[in-house]
Formats: C-alpha cells, structure tokens, sequence
C-alpha cells in the first residue's frame, strides 16, 4: 500500500485519475483516516453494508470501496439488510454487482465491518446487528443526525455524498480511479446532490465529478438509467398521486397506496422520483410524499426549499436526513401520520380544508386506513 497518509498537495487537473489525493476540506482527523487504513490493512476479510433501499450513493459508495479493496487482495462482501433484497432497477445499471450478498450470507460478527451512508443502526435495517458482533465498524458517512455507532468515524456533514468520503478513502488507499469504479461514484455524486442542483453543489464537487468524468464513464447514459426512464406503470400511478395531491398552506403532499402500485405491478424503488415532481410547487414551502411499502409501512420524504428544517422533523419522528431533505418511516395511518407531521410544521399545527379535488376523484374516504387491509390485493 502506497502512504498517503501525509497532507497532500491539491489534485492535479482533471484527467490525473490516479495523482495525489484531491482536496477534502474534511473534518475528519488524519489521525482517524490514519486508523480506518490501519484497521483495513489488517483485515483480510470486510464486510461492507449501506443503508436499506440503497440510492446511488449507498450502493455506489459501498461498490467502489469494496472494488478497490478486493483488487488489493482482500476478501469483500458487501450487502443492504432488505427483508426483499433486490437491487432497485434504477441501480441496475452500477458495476460490480458480484460483490453483493443477500444479508443472509453477511457474517454475523465479521472482522471488519465499514457502512456506508446510514446514520442510524435502524437504516441498516437486517445487517444492524452485525454492527453489534464485529470487531471493528469504520461508518462512512455524510449525515448530521448520526447515533454515534461504530468504533470509528469517517463522518462529514459538509460534503455533497458519502461518495466524497468514498473517494477520498480510494485516494488513501491507493486505489485506482477506472471507469467502473467512477461510475459507481459518480452514482453517488449525482444521486445526492440532484444532478449538480442542490446547494450542496460545491466548486468540489464538480472537480470531483471532473476527475470521475476523464475516465471515460458516460453521463448521458447513467442520467438516462438514474432519471429518464420508468415502466409505463410508474406514469399511472403518477397520476393517482397528483390527482389527490394537497396544498395546505405552504405545505404540498400526496401519498401512493401499495393498492396503487399492485395495478401495474410498479416496485416500491419506482417512486423515489416522486417527491421531485411535488416539491416543485410554487406555493409551498414544504413537500412530503407517504409511500407505502410492501411491507405496509408508510416511508415519507420530505423536502424544504430552505426555511424549514425537515432534518429535525423527520428526526423527532423516528427518522432522520438532512435541513432540506429527510424521511421517516410511520405505522400510523396516513391521516395520523399527517397530523403528527403538522404539529411539527411551524404555523401548520391544524389542518386545513382539504383542497378541492375534482368529482370524479373523491373517494368515500379521502384517505386510506392502513390499519385495515381490507380489499388489498
Ligand atoms: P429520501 O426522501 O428517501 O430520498 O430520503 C431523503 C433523506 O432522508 C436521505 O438522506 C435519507 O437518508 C433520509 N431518510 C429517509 N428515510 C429515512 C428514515 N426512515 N430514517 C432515517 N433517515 C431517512
Ligand atoms: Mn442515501
Ligand atoms: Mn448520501
């Protein structure tokens, strides 16, 4: 393994794939990058995991690091505690798949473990456990709202994506940058910061996304994979959300039933798109779409334009995420679930009228009980 462990000079222009480590502007002590490349070096097998529902960023993250790691010689298994484990479609498309196992082939109590992406034990939903068992845990991670698991952090809230921290692991290791693991950090980078239009967008990361693009990956194509394509299904069920969507003050939301998905046979992964089209609106401040998964539990995302924290909501809801894009999850029925969500919501506390929603549209009941399954398919 190459040392570079000392301060490096800033990165080289874009097309250096392999120069000095790029810039960080990372909180993270050299003492505890120092640590994570001592505890790796003396593993020889490592178990990574990311959060459940991997996005681009957890999966991405974890495939990179685990591609490097497993061209250095180490044995890498790597995994997401899915009840269902199936990678999203949207993902399909990301290398280095081979290196994943169902959480049933995880080891119980591996040597060492590295995750990425999770703030909390429950986001690694079947694989928190291990966490519990392993001789040391390395989080990786870009969350503010972490519960402080692990034996060591490489946490920075400040950068766009765990894929910042990814990469500049990589860097450390003295791994190389090639197309395929580019463009599982790519993933990352786009995924997190909403194609370079968050304001997490930083001078960083674009020179980031330059010293991945000079590999040669294909932005046109993993745009078209991440964003420009669904089953036709996913338009239908589209149009039951908009149709009963609601603005409340400066609060927009709508839900999707497993009802509605079970019609055109649409995965739960189909709706992470979702709550882009709703936080569009003008009017509100705030947009929050409930979506119900297969297991029966509402998963919300919320998103702020800015002068609403939803972190701290979504957190004082058993969630997390970050100021203007978090999520929780609830067992409550949709109206409930609402309600305690308003209560957090300044100026929100009671609802409104209901919006007026076309004839043709209105339910008997305008919302689902999702305490009775009844009619279910
Ligand atoms: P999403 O709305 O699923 O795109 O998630 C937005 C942000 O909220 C991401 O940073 C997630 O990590 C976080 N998040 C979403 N759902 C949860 C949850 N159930 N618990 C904790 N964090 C969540
Ligand atoms: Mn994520
Ligand atoms: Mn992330």
């Amino acid at each position: 393994m190459r040392d570079r462990t000392a301060r490096p000079p800033r990165a080289e222009a874009a097309g250096s794939v392999d120069g000095p480590l790029p810039p960080s502007g990372s909180v993270i002590p050299e003492a505890a990058w120092r640590r994570a490349l001592d505890l790796i070096g003396e593993a020889d097998e490592i178990a990574m995991a990311c959060h459940v529902s991997p996005d681009g960023d957890a999966l991405g993250s974890m495939l990179a690091v685990g591609s490097v790691l497993r061209a250095m010689g180490k044995r890498v298994v790597t995994s997401f505690g899915d009840r269902h484990f199936t990678v999203p479609r949207l993902l399909g498309f990301l290398p280095a798949q081979d290196l994943l196992v169902p959480p049933s082939e995880f080891p119980a109590a591996p040597e060492l473990m590295i995750t990425f992406d999770s703030s909390t034990l429950d986001r690694l939903g079947l694989l928190g456990d291990s966490t519990a068992h392993a001789r040391e845990v390395i989080v990786v991670d870009h969350h503010l709202s972490g519960t402080g698991f692990g034996t060591l952090s490489l946490i920075d809230p400040h950068v766009a994506a765990t894929a910042v921290l990814a990469e500049q692991l990589i860097y450390r290791l003295g791994g190389t940058l090639d197309r395929d693991i580019a463009t599982c950090l790519y993933a990352g980078l786009v995924t997190d910061t909403g194609s370079f239009r968050h304001s997490s967008t930083t001078p960083e990361v674009h020179q980031m996304a330059a010293r991945l693009v000079a590999t040669g990956l294909r932005t046109d194509e993993i745009a078209r994979e991440l964003w420009d394509r669904s089953p036709f299904g996913y338009l239908k069920v589209l149009a039951a959300a908009l149709d009963r969507v609601r603005l409340e003050g400066e609060l927009v939301w709508t839900y999707v039933t497993r009802v509605d998905r079970a019609a055109y046979g649409l995965p739960y992964a189909e709706l992470e798109g979702l709550i882009d089209i709703v936080r569009r609106t003008d009017e509100a401040e705030v947009a929050a779409v409930l979506k119900e998964d297969d297991q029966g539990a509402w998963q919300v995302s919320t998103r702020s334009k800015g002068a609403v924290d939803v972190g701290s909501i979504c957190a004082a809801l058993g969630g997390g995420g970050h100021h203007n894009a978090a999520g929780f999850t609830s067992h409550d029925t949709v109206d409930d679930t609402m309600a305690a969500m308003r209560a957090l919501l300044p100026g929100l506390a009671t609802p409104p009228d209901p919006a007026p929603l076309p004839e043709s549209s209105l339910p008997e009941s305008p919302l689902p009980d999702t305490n009775t399954r009844d009619g279910e398919a």
